[in-house]
């Protein structure tokens, strides 16, 4: 899958917030956005004054695409997909999101970023159910059991990943058991469960791609 390999911060200076793509050193003082590094050059040229509503919304979308690490064309597929199913887009557009299997990972901390856990997936580290899956938008259901390769239970850099489950532990629909490194999905999160993205308001998304 193609992905952005430019440099990180600068996607979160552009958004003038923290959008966590590099893991551990996003907790740092060497962080941008908490170095009040301003926004990159031409960015900071064309954001002067008030921001119109397609601004907003723009902003708004480019946000969450970030977060999720994905690139406009696959995005704009999963919007397609949330706005088929019942109930609200928005919403469904966060649930899909969230149930993406390299999200997943990230969320159980057996990766300390997003781009880490697409990482692990991609080169087969993953097993789902017991089985190998390494597509990092393959989308997890309730009570499936996700869980680290046994081969790959020595990796040093999934032993680090996990000391933040010491610490935070994960979301409230995720069980882990860190020593074992398997986790099962006990439900599909619920919008206002998604805690971390309290601030998004994918109700504008909705309304840049129903213009
Ligand atoms: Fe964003 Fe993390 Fe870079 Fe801070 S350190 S600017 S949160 S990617």
């Amino acid at each position: 899958m193609a992905r952005y390999l430019g440099p990180k911060c600068r996607l979160c200076r552009i958004e003038k917030k923290k959008l966590f793509l590099k893991g551990e050193r996003c907790n740092s003082s060497k962080c941008a956005i908490t170095q009040k590094k301003s926004m990159p050059g031409k960015s900071a040229k064309s954001r002067v004054g008030k921001m119109s509503d397609y601004g907003l919304q723009l902003r708004e979308k480019q946000k969450l695409k970030r977060i999720y690490g994905m690139l406009e064309k696959q995005f704009k597929l999963t919007f397609n997909e949330a706005s088929r199913k019942d109930g609200k887009t928005g919403e469904n557009l966060i649930r899909i999101l969230e149930t993406r299997l390299d999200n997943i990972v990230y969320r159980m901390r057996f990766s300390n970023s997003r781009n880490q856990a697409r990482q692990l997936v991609n080169h087969g580290h993953i097993l789902v159910n017991g089985k190998c899956v390494d597509i990092p938008s393959y989308i997890v259901k309730q009570n499936d059991v996700i869980e680290i390769k046994e081969k790959s239970k020595k990796s040093i850099s999934i032993k680090e990943s996990l000391k933040e489950y010491t610490k935070s532990g994960v979301m409230p629909w995720l069980e882990v058991n860190p020593d074992e490194m398997r986790g099962v999905i006990k439900a599909v999160p619920l919008r206002s469960e998604v805690t971390d993205l309290a601030e998004i308001n994918e109700q504008l998304i909705v309304e840049l791609y129903s213009r």
